[in-house]
């Protein structure tokens, strides 16, 4: 509980706080001004006048108010919350890398580009594809650079106005037919067989020569493995189209099969998922795309190449697609990535998606007993429940994950594949011990408790957090796009120029 109210920095501290003492100033002062000749400064512009303690405090009470990774369990389904390994950060801070700049020429930037090529040679091995672009800089980027790829391949064959059509499951994530709609394709969405597998009638149904591509989440977002795939990819090509795999969920896969051996010719990687580079709050990611060799002439320019140990900028790629991202992408990331890697090595990589596997499936064991368990196969790095149980004593799967938090864990995800009737999709990660897993199963097994004996302590929940439950609608009705000071702060209020 914060005992001092809570403030923007700007309504702390007052003149004359500072951060930084600075030595005496040894050479001549002279005003900003004359350097500028002509600019206008802002004068009445107010900035925070704050001691370095202040700003510490700000930050470190703001880092407590949300829930982090660094703060509980974070089994948000579809998005792998594993805890980010330090070293990648530290890594990412040393100065030859955070202050090296991107219009610097190859000759300065030959470890920067060295990097680049090294997590491309890695990201080949590990999916099994002739070649990696790490332009993307999400999941979302990576889908629509895949299509467009599949887009110039079908063009040069001469069959670009003709196939226009991609065919996404029913439990695909919602990106997929956006990146779909992005590229001007059209999306023919194909049913999920009872036990969440590919509908191969209705695929053989929709594969015709207005086919462009399939799309293909594996393992699916029921966190299933699709047991047909090598039918799926040879069904596929034999009508002329791609096949395109979403790996955002990679988690399950590193180290123990290579996507690009199942028939699949383009893909994918979150790296801010299975590769532990932080995400949630909205980023920075990199989603980079794997190719099989006959797409690899369309991939984003320039590329990184290697000759004779030195690394530079190829810029002559007729083919490709053009940029998707200024520069290289999100650097900082690639390069965490690339530690993560590098530290794990193939051993270690398979040993993560192994006891993301394996958490994953004792979760699902424990707490089936408790709540529905639509799809009871084997799961991989994730499993979906459904509290349609829970209807019946005026309970929602809404109210679990808002209850959820009173125990220090962040909710799964809700409501999504939206082929399960309340559905709460939960990803452990491998970074959790079973300490912590035990923790939470013990709660989710709590709150089924609690929903039969006392529903109203989760129709009410949270109760220990900052905020309680947010009226989710109020934002967009009451806009407030302005600043306006509380006035508690400082004696001396802001002209009205200064605010917002
Ligand atoms: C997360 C995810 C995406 C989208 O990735 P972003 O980086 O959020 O754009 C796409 N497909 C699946 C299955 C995902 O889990």
């Amino acid at each position: 509980m914060t005992t001092m109210p809570r403030r923007l920095l700007i309504e702390q501290g007052g003149p004359g706080h500072r951060g930084p003492a600075l030595p005496r100033c040894d050479v001549p002062t002279r005003p900003v001004t004359e350097h500028l000749r002509g600019a206008r400064l802002r004068a009445e512009l107010r900035l925070p006048e704050v001691s370095e303690p202040e700003v510490v405090r700000h930050f470190v009470e703001l880092s407590t108010l949300n829930h982090h990774i660094d703060r509980g369990l974070y089994p948000l389904g579809s998005c792998t919350m594993k805890h980010n390994p330090k070293i990648n950060d530290e890594i990412a801070g040393l100065a030859g890398f955070a202050l090296a700049h991107p219009l610097g020429d190859d000759a300065a930037n030959q470890g920067a580009l060295r990097v680049i090529r090294e997590l491309e040679k890695a990201l080949a091995a590990i999916s099994g594809f002739a070649a990696v672009s790490t332009q993307p800089a999400a999941g979302a980027q990576g889908e629509m650079t895949g299509l467009l790829m599949i887009r110039a391949h079908h063009r040069a064959r001469g069959e670009g106005e003709t196939r226009r059509r991609v065919i996404v499951p029913d439990s695909a994530h919602g990106t997929n037919p956006a990146s779909v709609h992005l590229v001007g394709y059209e999306t023919v969405v194909i049913p999920s067989e009872a036990h969440a597998t590919v509908d191969l009638d209705a695929l053989r149904g929709a594969l015709d020569e207005r086919a462009a591509a399939v799309m293909l989440t594996v393992p699916n977002t029921l966190g299933l493995f699709e047991p047909r795939i090598r039918e799926i990819t040879a069904l596929a090509h034999a009508a002329g189209a791609q096949v395109y795999m979403d790996g955002a969920n990679m988690n399950a896969l590193v180290g123990l099969v290579r996507p690009g051996d199942l028939g699949f010719d383009v893909m994918h990687i979150n790296l801010h998922k299975t590769f532990s580079t932080p995400h949630g709050g909205g980023g920075p990611g990199a989603g980079p795309v794997a190719v099989a060799a006959h797409l690899e002439p369309y991939l984003p320019a320039p590329r990184v190449v290697e000759r004779d140990g030195r690394y530079a900028l190829d810029e002559d790629r007729p083919r490709s697609i053009g940029r998707v991202h200024s520069f290289h992408g999100n650097f900082g990331i690639l390069l965490r990535a690339l530690v993560y890697v590098s530290t794990l090595g193939p051993e270690g990589l398979r040993a993560v998606s192994r006891t993301a596997i394996l958490n994953a499936n004792y979760l699902m064991r424990r707490l089936a007993g408790r709540y529905d368990l639509p799809h009871p196969e084997h799961c991989m790095h994730e499993f979906v429940l459904s509290g349609r149980g829970l209807k019946r004593h005026g309970v929602k799967t809404l109210d679990v994950a808002k209850r959820l938090l009173d125990f220090g864990v962040h909710a799964p995800t809700v409501y999504f594949p939206l082929i399960v009737d309340e559905a709460l999709m939960i990803e452990p990660t491998e970074t959790e011990t079973l300490d912590r897993l035990d923790h939470f199963a013990a709660a989710m097994e709590r709150i089924a408790d609690e929903a039969a004996a006392n529903p109203q302590t989760l129709l009410d929940a949270p109760h220990t957090t900052p905020v309680g439950r947010l009226d989710e609608a109020r934002a967009a009705r009451e806009l407030k796009l302005h600043w306006a000071s509380s006035g508690a702060a400082r004696p001396a209020a802001a002209p009205a120029s200064a605010r917002g």
